[in-house]
């Protein structure tokens, strides 16, 4: 019988648990908060009465938890000996060097750690295009390759836990900071009375980057700033535009504004004349400020 154990049930937890009991597999579950189990024990998943019992259920344990705290808040409520034998595919979101940390911890205690980063929301979960990037032991990947496949398809990136971890959070930052630009332009555009339907096909088509990435991605790789096609004075100009329209509309501008800053810097560093892409190496000279 094909089994395993689903620690989280959150939406993206549940959607799993369901995935399994969907392909025959016997699954046991485990949650915080008990009551989220319920709808999958009505369809025959087990309940585990205790963090030692989910995890020594079955040599599989999935996480999806919020971050690898909350992992750790629940790994100290079982002895060290359950995890001894396991594999556990994290497919928790957090940091590179938590995912690395908690890998070499898991380690420690004879578990073998799968790191993952679902690409999908909650209902792609056992769809035909749904991916999720992994890394760690590929042996341990390939040992369990038929149920990490019941939940999505594998983009294996290497033996470096930290690795499905960067491109994850490399990826939310694009679509968060995508998203969140999206939204602001329509509240400009709410604020002047054009609905987000009126707007739809217009916003499709703007928001279709991939002419830009592939142009500009030999670019960067290339070390090639030209200010041929953009430059970054115009991107100020344009900026101050869309800021002025955001005040007039009595929008909140601290979206336009962060982003006319960034601007600004490329112009202050020398980069005026030269192209948007030239920011990459601004941005990296600048660092962190938090
Ligand atoms: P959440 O990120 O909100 O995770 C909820 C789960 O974490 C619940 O099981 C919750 O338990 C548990 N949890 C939170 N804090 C603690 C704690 N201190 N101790 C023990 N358990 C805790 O929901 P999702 O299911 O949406 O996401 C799970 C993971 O999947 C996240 O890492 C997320 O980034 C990732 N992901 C989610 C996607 C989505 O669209 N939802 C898409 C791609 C990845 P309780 O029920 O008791 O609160």
């Amino acid at each position: 019988m094909k089994s395993v154990t689903v620690i989280g049930l959150g939406p993206m937890g549940q959607a799993m648990a369901g995935a399994y009991l969907d392909s025959g597999y016997e699954v046991t579950v485990w949650n915080r908060t008990p009551a989220r189990a319920d709808q999958l024990v009505a369809r025959g998943a087990r309940r585990a009465e205790s963090v030692e019992a989910a995890l020594t259920a079955n040599e599989l344990v999935v996480l999806s938890l919020i971050d690898y705290d909350a992992m750790d808040a629940i790994l100290a409520q079982a002895p060290e000996a359950a995890l001894a034998g396991r594999t556990l595919a994290n497919l928790t979101s957090d940091t590179p060097e938590r995912a690395r940390q908690a890998a070499a911890r898991l380690a420690e205690r004879g578990a073998v750690q799968i790191t993952g980063g679902v690409q999908v929301p909650p209902p792609g979960i056992g769809t035909p295009d749904a991916m999720t990037y992994y890394s760690g032991p590929g042996d341990a990947i390939e040992a369990h390759r038929p149920a990490l496949e019941v939940l999505t398809g594998i983009e294996y990136l290497g033996e470096d836990h930290g690795l499905a971890a960067l491109y994850y959070q490399v990826g939310i930052d694009m679509f968060w900071t995508s998203l969140v630009g999206y939204l602001h332009g329509q509240a400009v555009a709410e604020a002047n009375g054009i609905s987000a339907e009126d707007f739809l096909p217009h916003a499709v088509k703007t928001m279709d980057l991939r002419y830009f990435l592939e142009f500009y991605a030999p670019r960067i790789a290339a070390g090639n700033h030209e200010g041929d096609v953009d430059r970054i004075s115009m991107g100020v100009a344009s900026m101050e535009h869309v800021l002025r329209t955001t005040q007039a509309s009595g929008v909140d501008d601290s979206l336009p504004a962060a982003v006319l800053k960034i601007f600004r810097q490329g112009v202050t560093a020398g980069h005026g004349q030269n192209s948007l892409t030239s920011l990459i190496d601004v941005m990296k000279q600048r660092r962190s400020r938090g």
